[in-house]
């Protein structure tokens, strides 16, 4: 058989990715399924957006770029920070990458050291704690409970630090559970870490344009500016343009972490898809009409869906603040029992219910780390999900 490293015995397979293969091969099979899985928008790219790739395409953007990125998608970047973060950053402290992804692995990659710590406020995002593991840290979770807001509070990070601790993970709006941070939470978590200088922050701001009340998201550096020669930020234009395919994330931050980022793409992935660059360059610069288009369309599913779950017996959720998901609390119905006399014990047996006697696919809290908890994705149709509702609510409905 074949012999792997032990990098990647350490980590498995993207859960969301599993769950939506299995709602995938269920409809094969002929099953009725809502896919409420997916973590992307629902949304074509704008098509000016597609219009500038298509020109740049026929221009000759068919070449290799500079590793850090073209020019002109660097300005697009360092325009957007100074801009919509007010944060004023150079040239050269900035690169592109393929995807935020990518910037995140990329960046334990070039700090990690085998036993080096990485604190992350649980729920996160699926990937944070395997690419850690690749990268031969050691992911540090944080239990942040609903009754927090799913945020992490300035004791628990005062309490998650230890001379290890390499980085913190930020991720505000945050995937799954929509929670952002106010200026004045980010500014009680900076007091802590003003006591640990040996402590760096990575924020991953890939949903910041997508809020549901009018306030803008706010930087941790705008709240905290003294934590800028610390602090890496991590985007890109998948979630905010609609341009998951095109793979163009970004790091900012200072020099010489741009300068590493920069000696190891450059003897791995290489420089990013120009086209790609070129796409990116003109969704940051355009028309914003999508955003705010696309944003109203996430905030009346998200009052609609919210409503419909909150009038489901043994189902709450708490509103987000921002990202495309919902983020339900099953408690109310672990130890219930379904038709066919198995007890539901876990959240993964929960979606397990759900998938097999009404077809709604969902994943499960534990892929997050906090249960008893299930994630819906309402980037998708109104339509879908008013039927995903309506199933759940049968499914329910059927448990003694
Ligand atoms: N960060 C978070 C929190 C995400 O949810 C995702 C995508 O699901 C990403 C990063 C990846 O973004 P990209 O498509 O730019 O790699």
């Amino acid at each position: 058989a074949p012999v792997f490293a032990s990098r990647l015995r350490r980590i498995k397979p993207s859960p969301s990715t599993s769950a939506a293969d299995r709602a995938n091969e269920l409809r094969r099979q002929g099953r009725s399924i809502v896919n409420l899985v997916v973590g992307e928008p629902d949304f074509d790219t704008p098509a000016h957006i597609r219009e500038a790739a298509a020109q740049a395409m026929n221009r000759g953007a068919t070449r290799y770029t500079l590793m850090t990125g073209t020019p002109e998608v660097r300005k697009a970047i360092v325009a957007k920070l100074e801009r919509e973060n007010q944060l004023a950053y150079g040239l050269d402290e900035v690169i592109v990458t393929s995807g935020a992804k990518s910037a995140i692995y990329s960046l334990f990659a070039a700090t990690l050291e085998a036993g080096d710590e990485v604190i992350i406020p649980a729920p996160y995002w699926v990937s944070y704690p395997d690419m850690v593991l690749a990268c031969d840290g050691t992911p540090v979770t944080v239990a942040c409970p609903e009754a927090d807001g799913f945020k992490l509070t300035p004791a628990q990070l005062a309490a998650a630090i230890t001379p290890r601790t390499r980085w913190l993970l930020i991720n505000s709006p945050s995937n799954p559970t929509g929670a952002a941070y106010t200026a004045d939470e980010y500014r009680a978590l900076a007091a802590v870490l003003a006591l640990h200088p040996h402590v760096q922050v990575m924020t991953d701001d890939i949903y910041e344009h997508i809020r549901f009340d009018d306030s803008r998201t706010v930087h941790l550096l705008e709240a905290a500016p003294e934590l800028r020669a610390r602090t890496l930020i991590v985007n890109g234009v998948s979630k905010t343009y609609a341009m998951t395919g095109w793979r163009i994330g970004w790091v900012a931050g200072p020099k010489a972490y741009i300068q590493a980022l920069d000696k190891l793409l450059s003897q791995s992935t290489g420089s990013c898809c120009a086209v790609s660059q070129a796409a990116a360059a003109a969704a940051m610069d355009g028309d914003q009409g999508f955003v705010r288009d696309s944003v109203a369309v996430y905030r009346q599913r998200r009052d609609r869906t919210l409503a419909a779950i909150n009038a489901i017996p043994g189902l709450s959720c708490r509103a987000p603040d921002g990202a495309f998901y919902l983020y339900v609390n099953c408690a109310g119905l672990i130890g219930r029992r379904a038709p066919d006399g198995r007890v539901l014990e876990t959240d993964g047996d929960v979606v397990l219910y759900l998938l097999d006697s009404e077809g709604v696919a969902a994943v499960a809290g534990t892929a997050y780390g906090l249960s008893p908890y299930f994630r819906l994705s309402i980037a998708t149709s109104q339509d879908v999900l008013d039927e995903g509702c309506r199933r759940m609510a049968r499914a329910v409905a059927a448990l003694a």
